[in-house]
């Protein structure tokens, strides 16, 4: 495992006045953001579990929705799978959301309200890795445990002059090892977050503010000149353009919504208008025929489009159709969906979809309310 070495000419002494610097810093520069208003572990938790792929600004009104539904861990615990869902709708990586009811049941089943302060007691708990670990336990309780996310992991680079890449491999041990060895024995929460706000607010990927950053005097990067190639930029992976078809399939006043099984990769437990890929070559109308038989096993007949939804999933940059279908023949049966139902447009805000299908269903809410008005 690489070691991490302090700098040459650095002594403890050196690092006690680093850490004093950014503690100095963050005491002055801290966003007021609510999840840092105490020190209450549910809150600091939910709050990163969050946080994970998200920038603060999204999150902050999400966390205040969820903790005006969910105050405790024990609300959380009590609450259905499905409005946990419906809060996080829009956030995405859902599977966050799963595991932090499922975990916030273990807690509450074990500790009731009063989390504990028992780092072996979380690391067991679905969801939480080091990070999440290191965050919790650092912010709530003091706990000497190191955090690397985008952030810190950009800082700390920077800082001692990695030339690796931090993300993978054996630089990925270094970081860590870096993060521990940075930690100071007390205010170790703050100290992390310092961290991670000076990534966000003065170390930026691409034009740090190094003539304001309390660190300079000490900063490797600085020094040399190499903050634009410290990290290495990660590699962009190529674009697939792919086309998709969405079927709304009505009958009568009401259409058709399929929740996907708890075990699907994507979008576990989540509604949809079923849709899929089309292939090469197949118009848009016999693709809707055929998702409808090959998902529903319901014989459509294809209708006007409704809209054309653009969104991308990881490095696919999707083209979904959205057509709306009536229903010719057959019953409802799927070996791909867990559950089908017949649904008034009007209640489609009831249930946790993704971000695509929000836009989808509020077109169809839309069209629904015209045709009322006609
Ligand atoms: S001096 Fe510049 S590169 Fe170094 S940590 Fe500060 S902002 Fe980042």
């Amino acid at each position: 495992m690489p070691e991490f070495v302090l700098p040459a000419g650095w002594t403890s002494r050196t690092l006690a006045a680093v850490r004093r610097k950014l503690l100095a810093w963050f005491d002055a520069h801290r966003r007021d953001l609510p999840w840092r208003a105490d020190r209450d572990p549910y809150r600091i938790w939910v709050s990163e579990v969050m946080l994970q792929q998200t920038t603060v600004a999204a999150v902050v009104p999400y966390f205040e929705r969820f903790l005006a539904s969910f105050p405790t861990v024990a609300a959380l615990a009590a609450a259905d799978e499905q409005a946990v869902l419906r809060h996080w709708e829009g956030l995405g990586y859902y599977r966050r959301a799963r595991h932090l009811h499922r975990a916030a049941k273990d807690l509450a089943a074990a500790h009731g309200d009063a989390l504990p302060d028992d780092p072996a007691v979380w690391a067991e708990l679905p969801g939480v890795g080091p990070y999440i670990l290191g965050a919790v336990m650092s912010q709530a309780f003091d706990r000497k445990l190191p955090i690397v996310e985008a952030n810190s992991l950009r800082v700390l680079s920077r800082w001692f002059g990695y030339r690796g890449d931090p993300r993978e491999g054996a630089g990925k041990k270094w970081v860590w090892k870096a993060a521990a060895a940075v930690l100071p024995t007390a205010r170790v929460g703050d100290f992390n977050q310092a961290l991670m706000e000076l990534g966000a607010l003065v170390c930026s990927p691409t034009a740090p503010a190094c003539g304001t950053c309390p660190v300079a005097k000490w900063c490797e990067a600085n020094r040399l000149g190499l903050q634009a190639q410290i990290p290495p930029a990660t590699k962009a992976k190529k674009t697939v353009e792919v086309r998709e078809v969405a079927v709304v399939i009505r009958d009568g006043a009401k259409v058709l919504l399929c929740r996907r099984g708890p075990d699907a990769s994507r979008w576990a437990n989540m509604w949809e208008v079923p849709h899929g890929e089309a292939v090469a070559g197949e118009t848009v109308e016999a693709a809707v025929r055929r998702v409808a038989r090959e998902l529903t096993r319901l014989d459509v007949t294809s209708g006007p489009e409704l809209v054309t939804i653009r969104h991308g999933v990881t490095r696919f940059a999707i083209t979904m159709t959205c057509l709306e279908a009536i229903r010719k023949a057959g019953t409802y049966h799927s070996d791909f969906y867990a559950e089908g139902r017949w649904v008034d447009p009007h209640d489609l805000k009831d249930y946790p979809v993704s971000s695509p299908q929000r836009r989808l269903a509020d077109e169809l809410t839309r069209a629904s309310r015209q045709l009322r008005l006609i």
